[in-house]
């Protein structure tokens, strides 16, 4: 990824570095050039967004109304879409593979907690489930082991494929780009949020797929990483709060925990579509 490569070159060879340091300076006056034309208010909840920080790919605003932390300037479609076709693939989920069991022990935890037992009680065959940016699976074989009939979307085809080999069906291609005939009755949407161009349209989005009263069960990180290039969004619990009710959910259940493996600082969140 061109991206990857850059950082590489930053490490090794100090012209890059002062590079570097330039795009950090160029990145901060941005954020202000920003925030003082109010170019791009909070896609949330409208508010007024101060510059935070800049790094070597981004600067970053941070809403004073919600406390959404957000790039000033969003990448192209195009330029996101590529990048997913390799960073995931290789690097950041296959370097976690031993600890998948944990992984899946914890997600079987979330979903307890969350209520989604209890709902699922109340639902006829089939129970149809919808894993968004499902990877390699590991989401798909939690929900299929609580009897969930569980499809995926992914937009990696390697993973995609991976995840087809365990026996699911999973429809490869972007978040943006895809449709379903059928709704759901339940969908997961894990660490994808943060990665949308529009978060709000991507919320309503997820909101047709699901049935009326169906259940999104959602994670996001809370606290700011600011060397994945990937992340355009830093939801605060206000934030996502205001999202959901926005795009027709209601919140019904939240729980903040630190991924362990990840040194991720994440929020879990169980909303219900509206009629
Ligand atoms: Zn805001």
């Amino acid at each position: 990824m061109e991206s990857q490569g850059r950082r590489v070159d930053i490490e090794s060879d100090f012209g890059a570095c002062s590079l570097h340091h330039k795009r950090i300076r160029r990145n901060w006056l941005k954020g202000i050039l920003y925030a003082m034309g109010a170019r791009r208010p909070c896609p949330i909840c409208g508010g007024f967004a101060l510059p935070i920080k800049a790094s070597w790919m981004h600067s970053y605003l941070r809403c004073w109304r919600c406390n959404l932390i957000y790039v000033a300037e969003l990448p192209s479609q195009n330029n996101l879409h590529a990048a997913y076709q390799q960073v995931y693939q290789d690097s950041y989920q296959a370097r976690h593979k031993e600890h998948w069991e944990s992984w899946m022990e914890h997600k079987q935890r979330t979903l307890d907690a969350l209520g989604i037992p209890s709902y699922q009680e109340q639902l006829g065959e089939p129970r149809r489930a919808l894993d968004l940016g499902c990877g390699e699976g590991r989401l798909l074989h939690v929900l299929a082991q609580r009897g969930w009939h569980a499809e995926g979307l992914e937009i990696n085809a390697k993973l995609a494929h991976e995840a087809q080999g365990l026996g699911y069906t999973v429809h490869l291609g972007p978040f943006e780009q895809a449709s379903f005939s059928e709704q759901f009755a339940l969908i997961t949407m894990n660490h994808l949020i943060e990665h949308l161009r529009s978060p709000l349209e991507g919320l309503e989005k997820v909101r047709t797929w699901l049935v009326p009263q169906g259940r999104l069960v959602l994670e996001t990180p809370i606290l700011p990483d600011y060397t994945n290039t990937d992340h355009l969004y830093c939801f605060s619990a206000a934030a996502i709060d205001r999202a959901l009710r926005k795009c027709g959910f209601v919140p019904l259940m939240w729980f903040q925990y630190i991924d362990a493996h990840y040194q991720h600082h994440n929020l879990a969140c169980c909303a219900k579509r509206t009629a």
